[in-house]
């Protein structure tokens, strides 16, 4: 339980970080008006079949010298696909630390940073599938960054102190360092210049772009000196060159060639191609995110806000060939499946005629294909390769409330709210009504006291004025249904977390864990099964919090909790406990006292999770 819960928010604060970059500053203003109204969808859902995780072969097949590979990062699994592009074999590397960056042939490169001694350093490794064994590349202090090409593995660091590039190259194949002089020069040109484009888009297939592959693709790459005040660029071919003046100041440049440069909008994050002389054109005033550029085709995906949370994803492209614009997906993402995924852009791989990415069905989450045909439409299809299954779907199904709070004075959406809740299947509990009852209330409610908070905050123009058209000025609140299980006969948990950000640097983790009688179909609290005063409750949560403290400075030398020592634990749980401030997942034999950032701890920590076992309790659920 607890490993999913830090892993799912792990994941949430990730997604949020990439959102936020790639997004650039603002939302695009759309009048309410323009936006349909979101009914209240019901999703159906047929059962999940009993059979939960696909499982491979314990020894895969080693994959053929032509396959491609995909990469599902926060899965953390490598696909190999076969020559119809489906899925051929799957690798798993759960147990394995660091980052997939990269995969060549049979040899998955990983990226881990750690402390050696007293420094901390990233290392590059190459991992072989069929020998299974692992050998060390290259290690920097600065983050590195990869790119396979033309059989070279090019591994990039980028140093904060001294502003410098180095490019290290590795025979794709032996993994030996090679010379790579003449590219350490251009980069040795580059100083106190800043290389566009060097991380063109995300879930592409390559992290980074080498320059070899920029000079042998462009001509020439595209530098600028003040990254703050993107309006003019420069072509670089070895030294500086040519002035680029762009018609609009750029947020971030996307990707380019020879014949344009795609960038966003620094005030309203539009997409815009220029032809570097003076024709441009706004391809999207919706634009998400850039997810591919290759051989004169840009992919990028737009969302609607008004879909917040129920992400219903317009992925594109344009060829630069044919001068088209192709809508070519729309996949949309189902009440309940995992937050890390946005559907059709996580994983997004060009690989020959195809493109792929990670989607669901509203039962599953697996890699999809898009296959152009031969009377230019698109087909889209699994590959075979499922990534996770939603086990909870056996007990119901679930359903979503969103809305989204128009600013009156600029129309951006300012504040966006979606709320799962589970419905229980009837043949679940005779109180199944009653229950899902009570589920569907409270997500109601809680959607409605956040839309109106938000309506309350927005007060006068001048706040519209000061913070509108800055995307940190967004606030919003997600609450997804993460796990529903039945604890012993007669009770069953839904399990909900999501993230709540109102201003300021980060936002805050939520979370609930609703335990329902399933013989009353009353939603049973602390105060039901504890026997006990709240002043023994505050002992039994504060000698268990203390013991916690007590075990991480045995193990670490300091624990995470703002108090300096065991015993100043002990007396900051004691305080914060109450019969009120207490939220708790019920096991079988256990309860997990759950404690939100900052209470006891700082944000880093996380949520505190405090173990006690019923027995300490007189508690008995069966
Ligand atoms: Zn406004």
């Amino acid at each position: 339980m607890k490993k999913r819960i830090l892993a799912v928010l792990t994941v949430i604060l990730t997604i949020l970080g990439m959102t936020a970059c790639s997004t650039g500053v603002s939302l695009p203003s759309i009048s309410k008006e323009d936006v349909p109204d979101m009914p209240e969808v019901s999703v159906s859902v047929s059962p999940a079949s009993e059979s939960a995780e696909v499982e491979h072969e314990i020894e895969p097949e080693p994959a053929d010298d032509n396959s491609f590979a995909l990469i599902a990062k926060s899965y953390r699994k490598v696909t190999y696909l076969d020559n119809d592009g489906k899925a051929a074999v799957t690798y798993d590397f759960s147990d394995k630390d660091g980052e997939i960056a990269e995969v060549i042939d049979d040899n998955v490169i990983f990226i881990e940073g750690r402390f050696d001694g007293d420094i901390y350093e990233y290392h590059a490794t190459a991992y072989n599938v069929v020998t299974k064994e692992s050998k060390e590349i290259w290690k920097s202090e600065d983050y590195i960054k990869t790119d396979s090409y033309d059989g070279v593995l090019y591994l990039c660091s980028y140093s904060y102190n001294d502003n410098h590039y180095t490019e290290a190259a590795f025979d794709a194949q032996s993994f030996k360092e090679i010379d790579n002089s003449k590219n350490q020069k251009l980069y040795d040109a580059l100083d106190g210049y800043t290389l566009m484009n060097s991380e063109p888009v995300s879930g592409n297939y390559y992290n980074y772009t080498c320059v070899q592959r920029i000079f042998d693709k462009v001509g020439f790459a595209l530098v600028a000196d003040d990254t703050i005040e993107l309006s003019t660029v420069y072509k670089f071919d070895g030294k500086k060159t040519e002035a680029v003046s762009l018609p609009v100041r750029a947020g971030s440049i996307e990707a380019y060639d020879k014949n344009f440069v795609y960038y966003t909008d620094y005030d309203t994050s539009d997409l815009i191609s220029f032809d570097y002389k003076d024709k441009y054109c706004v391809m999207d005033e919706k634009i998400n995110s850039v997810m591919a550029f290759e051989d004169g085709v840009l992919y990028w995906s737009e969302m609607d806000p008004a879909w917040y949370g129920a992400e219903l994803v317009a992925l594109y492209s344009f060829d630069e060939n044919t001068g088209k614009t192709d809508l070519i997906a729309t996949p949309q993402k189902h009440a309940g499946m995992t937050k890390s995924v946005i559907p059709g852009v996580t994983g997004f791989t060009v690989a020959g005629d195809c493109v792929y990415y990670i989607a669901d069905d509203s039962v599953k989450t697996e890699w999809y294909r898009i296959v152009p045909d031969d009377t230019f439409a698109y087909i889209i299809e699994p590959i075979g390769e499922v990534l996770q299954n939603y086990d909870f779907l056996r007990y119901g199904k679930v359903k979503y409330v969103n809305d989204v709070f128009y600013c009156p004075y600029c129309n951006e959406a300012v504040g966006k709210g979606y709320i799962e809740y589970f419905e229980l299947n009837d043949n679940v509990s005779p109180n199944a009504a009653k229950i899902n009852e009570t589920l569907a209330d409270a997500a109601k409610n809680t959607l409605e006291s956040f839309i109106e908070h938000e309506r309350l905050t927005i007060g006068d123009e001048s706040l519209c004025k000061d913070y509108h058209g800055e995307y940190y000025s967004v606030t919003y609140q997600n609450y997804n249904v993460n796990d529903v299980y039945t604890v012993g006969e007669n009770y069953i948990s839904i399990d909900m977390d999501g993230y709540w950000y109102g201003g300021g640097a980060h936002d805050l983790p939520i979370y609930s864990f609703n335990l329902f009688d399933l013989t009353t179909g009353e939603q049973v609290g602390i105060r039901d099964l504890f026997k006990g005063s709240e002043e023994d409750l505050k002992k039994a949560v504060a000698e268990n919090t203390k013991k916690l403290a007590e075990e991480q400075i045995e193990d670490y030398g300091y624990s995470v909790f703002f108090a300096a020592d065991a015993e100043g634990v002990y007396k900051d749980a004691y305080e914060y406990i109450t019969f009120d401030n207490f939220e708790a997942m019920y096991g079988t034999d256990s309860l997990t006292c759950v404690i939100p950032p900052y209470a006891l701890a700082p944000y880093a920590a996380g949520i505190i999770e405090v173990k006690i076992p019923y027995s300490e309790l007189g508690i008995k659920l069966d």
